[in-house]
């Protein structure tokens, strides 16, 4: 991966708990590490095929005047999701300086610095409720609504047999491809207001709902963690998360089967 740098861009701005900060500006100054792939740039010399670094200081440079947060910890997450929302860069690593800061004691400068990064992921979705292919669509709309996240591909809809012994009524599934900056704890806490929004009562596990989205990978990472497990556990022995994997993603590798999903 290539880096385009930013250093020392400097906007005055009013951010700050201090009510007097609110309404007179100060300086702050920013550093950005955008990680973008930009061989074919500079293969076709052609700006169009990287970020441009202009751009992207205008972008800084108008979120820092046009806002007035308490946190430099806020400002730098808002200039960091612009930038991913804005440019083909993967990875932005943001470091905010408030070099006039309200400190008592004499110092050089604070900062905070902020990392985050686009990543593949792919969710399962299923319906047993209720109009399901409206619950389903649903779902994919409100997951392309959802900051951070873009619906990148979806397979098509199929009819199968509850699973585990619990549900009732035949279930409609899904898979879907999104590309996303939010971390997999963000993406569960999105995928369980979705959820909610579209009337999903939690009763027992495997029970009828009218909305349920898994998520079966996040990139290549392995989580085992109290309320989340990625891959998803029991994904590949599910033909019903399968088969539309199989359609919009054969080749991916799953990190803990050590398979494509084409041979699982
Ligand atoms: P299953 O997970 O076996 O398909 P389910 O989807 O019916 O069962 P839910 O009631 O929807 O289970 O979810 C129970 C909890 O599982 C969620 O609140 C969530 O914290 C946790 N969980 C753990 N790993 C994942 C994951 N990869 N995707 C979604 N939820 C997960
Ligand atoms: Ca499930
Ligand atoms: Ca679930």
């Amino acid at each position: 991966m290539n880096t385009v740098k930013i250093r020392g861009l400097e906007v005055s701005a009013c951010h700050g708990v201090h009510d007097y900060e609110k309404v007179k500006p100060q300086r702050f100054v920013f550093d950005a590490d955008l990680e973008v792939d930009f061989y074919e740039a500079a293969k076709c010399d052609d700006l169009r095929k990287t970020v441009n670094y202009s751009a992207v200081c205008n972008l800084i440079a108008g979120i820092a005047t046009h806002n007035s947060f308490n946190l430099i910890e806020k400002l730098a997450y808002e200039c960091a999701f612009a930038v991913l929302d804005n440019s083909p860069v993967k990875r932005v690593t943001l470091t905010v300086f408030k070099p006039d800061a309200p400190v008592k004691q004499k110092f050089e400068n604070v900062g905070v610095t902020v990392e985050v990064s686009r990543q593949r992921a792919y969710l399962s979705l299923g319906s047993s409720m209720g109009d399901r292919k409206k619950y389903l669509d649903g779902g994919i709309e409100k997951l392309g609504k959802t900051r951070g996240i873009t619906v990148k591909k979806v397979s098509s809809y199929i009819n199968t047999r509850p699973y585990g012994g619990v549900a009732q009524n035949e279930f409609l599934n899904c898979a879907a491809e999104i590309e996303t900056y939010l971390t997999p704890r963000q993406l569960l806490d999105e995928i369980h207001r979705i959820e909610e929004e579209s009337g999903r009562v939690r009763k027992r596990r495997w029970d009828d709902r009218t909305l349920d989205i898994d998520i079966i990978f996040f990139g290549r990472e392995v989580i085992y963690e109290d309320d989340l497990t990625v891959p998803h556990p029991d994904y590949f022995r599910r033909d019903f998360v399968l088969a539309p994997l199989k359609e919009i993603a054969p080749e991916f590798f799953c990190p803990v089967q050590n398979k494509k999903i084409k041979d699982l």
